[in-house]
């Protein structure tokens, strides 16, 4: 027998925390499984279907034979219809090699840090943050740096707390606007104010994630990539999942410089063979079709983010913003740390999700793994009942904590 002793696991994933989002969630279903009626609040996805137009494109792709692999990079009229949205929507002028289609933006993400990051390189990323930047970020080698904004700031970090993040090693600075999991929104100007301090640093890409671009409040979207001195230096991420309620589809895209584009298609060349035939047949169409089915959901979900934000800010000592995206809110709830129920201590906001769970049936995430301990999320892409119902118990449940 040898002495070595081998490990079952490799160090990557023995290091790596598995997603916050989607473990809350099942957590929420097993619950739910053994007879409890829980509330699900924890996962981010439309509650709405697909729009018809786009089932019925990927229905006609399967007839017309959409069942093979794809060239990597993703259908060439997917590409094309890419670069016209890029153009129409956000001023971006990429060309068609410079776009890269991936089994979602969550794919995406993990293309652009495996291409990017050798081991010690530091990524900036503004928190709070969407989950996975996190690990992927440290499962690609690189170093997350946090810039954290809080309440009162309304999440949205300032080119001087930038500035003071970047250093030789900053290779990538990565964030969402609108923000998963605060919904804050950054204007242009904000944008661009973020992109002066950036700018002087030839080495630093930027990850502009797009991908609640469709639910954004304010009727106006920004895009960094946009900004003339780092147009050559963003790749510009973006998905299906949210604007078309497409989830399951599993398609993301991204516009970047060629290097990155090429080097984006090297990685899932390896990994995957490219995304889905037939999605990507649908999806092409959706790109060019009339938005009105998104507008409708967009609506939809301003409207529960006004009733959602009237409930919240009834319940002593949570403090919320007013987020003008997404389909999140986002309280600040460290008031209720050190309080106790007299079974459970809470200590972070990961317990105060603990005990809503058990007390109020209602299944959210805790901030700690969006770099954001104070605060918890509560995702509105529930029905307005099932919404009321769930912050009438949490309103009901704190008040058991002294
Ligand atoms: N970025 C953000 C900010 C998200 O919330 C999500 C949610 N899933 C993704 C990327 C990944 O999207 P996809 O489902 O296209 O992988
Ligand atoms: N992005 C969604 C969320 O934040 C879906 C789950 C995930 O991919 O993390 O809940």
């Amino acid at each position: 027998m040898s002495d070595v002793l081998v490990q079952p696991l490799s160090r990557l994933v023995m290091e790596m925390n598995e997603s916050a989002t989607i473990k809350m969630s099942q957590m929420g279903r097993d619950l739910k499984a053994k007879g409890f009626d829980v509330i699900n609040l924890s996962l981010g996805e439309p509650d709405f279907d697909t729009p018809e137009h786009i089932k019925d494109a990927a229905k006609k792709a399967l007839d017309d034979g959409y069942t093979k692999y794809t060239p990597v990079p993703g259908l060439p009229e997917l590409r094309e219809a890419v670069v016209r949205k890029f153009k129409r929507d956000n001023g971006l002028d990429f060309a068609v090699n410079q776009i890269v289609v991936s089994n979602g933006a969550k794919q995406t993400i993990a293309n652009l840090c495996l291409a990017m990051l050798n081991e010690g390189d530091e990524v900036i990323l503004f928190a709070p943050y969407w989950v996975s930047y996190f690990e992927i970020v440290k499962m690609a080698g690189g170093v997350p740096v946090e810039v954290y904004a809080g309440v009162e700031q309304d999440f949205k970090v300032t080119p001087a707390q930038v500035a003071a993040a970047i250093t030789d090693r900053t290779k990538a600075v990565i964030f969402s606007s609108p923000c998963n999991p605060t919904g804050s929104v950054y204007s242009m100007a904000e944008l661009e104010a973020i992109a002066e301090v950036i700018a002087p640093h030839e080495q630093i890409v930027v990850v502009s994630d797009e991908i609640y671009e469709y639910i954004n409040f304010t009727g106006n979207h920004a895009s960094i990539g946009a900004v003339p001195s780092l147009k050559d230096r963003t790749a510009t991420v973006n998905g299906f999942a949210k604007g078309y309620a497409m989830t399951g589809w599993r398609l993301g895209y991204m516009g970047a410089p060629k290097y990155l584009a090429d080097a984006c298609g090297k990685i899932q060349g390896q990994f995957t063979s490219g995304a889905n035939a037939f999605s990507q047949k649908a999806a092409a169409l959706a790109l060019d079709a009339d938005l009105t089915p998104t507008w409708k959901m967009r609506d939809e979900f301003q409207r529960r983010r006004d009733i959602v934000i009237e409930l919240l800010e009834k319940i002593p000592g949570f403090k919320v913003n007013r987020p003008e995206g997404a389909f999140y809110s986002f309280p600040d709830v460290s008031y209720y740390f050190g309080k106790t129920d007299g079974n459970m201590v809470i200590k972070t906001a990961d317990d105060f999700c603990e005990f809503l769970l058990l007390n109020a049936h209602v299944a959210t995430v805790g901030g700690d793994s969006f770099g954001a301990p104070n605060c918890f999320r509560i995702s509105y892409a529930a029905s307005e009942k099932d919404i009321r119902t769930a912050i009438g118990r949490i309103a009901e449940a704190v008040k058991k904590l002294r």
